[in-house]
């Protein structure tokens, strides 16, 4: 059989999160679960030091709304964006928030392709998300794959990331003939 390399991905394939039942202390809604890899390397030194639960307890805020970043499956424990080494995607409107943390895709790149003008501007960030190796649950404080925060983020500005997907070519034989044919008979 032949594999199918042409299925395109839009994401580099990371983990997917799960989302929990514990809703976030401060916004109420329900979080992600996030792997003490990711907290690890996302909280700042001095907060890591003097964090009182274990780094498998927290739970991610994806509410853009929420300032709250981690929080701990009792709901003790927060951090919030400043806690953070990295600025959160969906919770930071500065040009200079990245949308994948593994290329260093910044929010100013894109926008400035948008500014311009740019042909194929969905196609162009997925050929820079797919160049290499991922490392979302150390890079991305969310911990998993930007994907769905870039898809977000250009329909924002009425792009849709997964264009590329419904381009059909029309090798197909002219459907007038057929149709013609079968009445003559
Ligand atoms: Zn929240």
């Amino acid at each position: 059989m032949i594999s199918t390399t042409n299925q395109e991905s839009n994401s580099c394939r990371c983990a997917t999160q799960e989302t929990v039942a514990v809703t976030c202390p401060h916004c109420n809604q329900n979080g992600n679960n996030v792997d003490s890899v990711t907290i690890k390397a996302q909280l700042k030194k001095e907060k890591r030091l003097s964090m009182h639960l274990d780094l498998n307890e927290f739970n991610f805020c994806s509410n853009p709304s929420c300032d709250t970043v981690y929080y701990s499956n009792d709901r003790s424990e927060t951090f919030v964006q400043v806690d953070i080494k990295s600025k959160i995607t969906v919770k930071n409107d500065d040009v200079k928030t990245p949308l994948c943390y593994c290329r260093k895709l910044l929010k100013e790149r894109v926008i400035g392709m948008i500014e311009n003008n740019e042909f194929n501007i969905a196609q162009k960030v997925k050929a820079i998300i797919s160049d290499g190796k991922s490392f979302c649950e150390k890079s991305n404080p969310k911990g998993t794959c930007c994907t769905d925060d870039i898809t977000s983020f250009l329909a924002e500005y009425g792009i849709n990331f997964n264009e590329n997907n419904k381009v059909k070519f029309s090798l197909k034989p002219n459907s007038y003939h057929l149709t013609s044919k079968r009445l003559r008979r």
